[in-house]
């Protein structure tokens, strides 16, 4: 093997001292000679881990192998047969942990980058609309039909992904979505400067072109009732997501100026549409931004491109516990976020007019490793200093609101919904769920595989049950 094809092959990115001065996507994906080039390096495993690597299972080499001999179309028929969202989890991925850090290059040198080429035949696709189409056509034709009515609650990744294999089985689909617009944490969380909202919109175009209705505004437990779904339809599917914002508990974190990553989030991006009408969030020079995951990144980066000019991530952990893509915390370095470890604020101060003007830390250590594998942080006694700051945006977790399914339902202790098996089943006649809903917060690949397995599942639950209707009319 030639030396050069031991390491990746470079992808364009908007250079570091632009990049705060819009909202514009960073990394720039690969051209057509750049992918050839990438896949070209994949050494066609006869047992390829990069398969195992991903949670959902993508036949990674097969679409490969079609790119690698110029039939990118194909490529892509093949990916989106097992992947609804290829264009998304091919920017948002951590394929470090997942696909690309299995792959066996890796003994070596780097590993293929396998994110870069899925989102270049996916968007490929996605540009070339009508002779994808043609080509899926051809090869869903030999496919049972399904036929049924189904409610998907939640139109994330995990629904959209669930409406879609649905869809294509020849299902009525309709998306009850609590918000005005489809995409869940992909259009109101993960911002535009890695997940471009125009993206997950022609992911969704191609879904209403399958025949997918949504009712937006629609929420469940508001709007509807899941007993009226069920009424109504043949199965429902719940992804509702981990959309409520966790807090620290401190004292006077209730304070102006101290945000949610996701109300943060959601306003700076629908300030982004200007039809909206929304103005972007009111942040002032130093930010804090409490947290070390992918929200914390997207908040802190976010921060910048809004102004702030003294940007500081605090964790109580250290760089080898964050769960973050390590592209997140490349690109927030690079942006000039800075990185206070081994702190956790206590308390808030704030003025006279209660917007907080400062956040009480505390110094800790790690100490024995927790339930979660990772070593725990603990407090270290008299180390409390203030740090001043105009503003505060907590990214310390998510969680499951679905506490109105509780008299239908099993819901864990931490409020997440019950399933039996692997795809989704509830426990509850004709009821699934997936995605974070059931996981607690997660990614979009596993939101993706649930919805997929979930799909299968529903369209099994169909058949029987439409045999079983006609046999009692018989
Ligand atoms: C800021 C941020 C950055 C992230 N970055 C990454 C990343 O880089 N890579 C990655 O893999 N993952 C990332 N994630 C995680 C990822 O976005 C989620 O794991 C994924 O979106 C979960 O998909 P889901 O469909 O289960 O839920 P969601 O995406 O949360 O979608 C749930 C949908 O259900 C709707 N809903 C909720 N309740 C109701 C109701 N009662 N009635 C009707 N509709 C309802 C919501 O409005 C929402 O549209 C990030 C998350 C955040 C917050």
């Amino acid at each position: 093997m030639e030396s050069q094809q031991w390491v990746m092959t470079p992808m364009e990115h908007l250079p570091a001292e632009q990049r705060t001065a819009s909202f514009a996507e960073v990394l720039l994906g690969y051209d057509a000679s750049e992918v050839l080039a990438e896949a070209d390096r994949c050494i066609q495993c006869l047992h390829p881990l990069c398969i195992q690597g991903c949670p959902n299972e993508n036949p990674i080499p097969t679409f490969i192998g079609l790119v690698q001999e110029g039939r990118v179309l194909e490529a892509a028929v093949i990916d989106y047969e097992n992947n609804a969202l290829p264009s998304c989890t091919g920017r948002v991925c951590a394929w470090e942990k997942q696909c690309e850090g299995s792959c066996v290059l890796n003994a070596r040198g780097e590993g293929v980058r396998i994110g870069a080429i899925e989102r270049y035949i996916a968007e490929y696709a996605l540009e070339h609309r009508q002779e994808f189409e043609a080509l899926r056509t051809a090869r869903r034709a030999a496919r049972e039909a399904a036929p049924g009515r189904v409610a998907v609650v939640g139109a994330g990744p995990a629904g959209l992904t669930c409406a879609d294999f649905l869809a294509r089985r020849g299902v009525q689909v309709t998306v009850f979505e609590a918000q005005a617009q489809a995409g869940g944490l992909l259009r109101d969380g993960i911002p535009e400067f890695v997940l471009p909202t125009g993206t997950v919109e022609a992911e969704v175009r191609r879904l209403t072109d399958e025949g997918v209705r949504f009712r937006f505004e629609t929420a469940l437990g508001r709007d509807v009732s899941l007993e009226q779904l069920r009424n109504e339809y043949d199965a429902v599917f719940l992804g509702l997501g981990a959309c409520t914002a966790r807090g620290l508990g401190v004292p006077l974190e209730d304070s102006a100026g101290v945000w949610t990553a996701q109300a943060f989030l959601h306003q700076a991006k629908l300030a982004l549409e200007p039809e909206t009408g929304m103005a972007p969030p009111t942040i002032g020079e130093r930010v804090l931004v409490v947290g070390a995951g992918n929200t914390a990144m997207d908040a802190a980066r976010t921060a910048l491109r809004l102004g702030a000019t003294d940007v500081r991530i605090v964790y109580r952990r250290t760089q080898a516990e964050s769960p973050s893509r390590s592209v997140e915390i490349e690109h927030a370095l690079t942006e000039g976020v800075q990185f206070d470890y081994l702190v956790n604020p206590v308390a808030f101060v704030a003025d006279a007019r209660g917007h907080v003007r400062a956040a009480v830390l505390q110094r800790m250590r790690l100490g024995e490793p927790d339930a979660s594998g990772r070593r725990r942080p603990e407090p270290v006694p008299g180390s409390e200093h203030e740090s001043p700051c105009d503003a505060v945006i907590l990214a310390v977790g998510y969680k499951v609101a679905a506490e109105m399914l509780r008299d239908l339902l099993v819901l864990n202790r931490d409020g997440t919904v019950r399933t039996v098996g692997e795809d989704g089943e509830t426990g509850l006649g004709g009821v699934f769920a997936g995605g974070d809903a059931v996981r607690g917060p997660a990614t979009v690949v596993e939101a993706v595989h649930d919805g997929r397995l979930a799909a299968e599942a529903i369209a099994r639950h169909l058949l029987v049950h439409g045999a079983m209707s006609m046999a009692a009319t018989a």
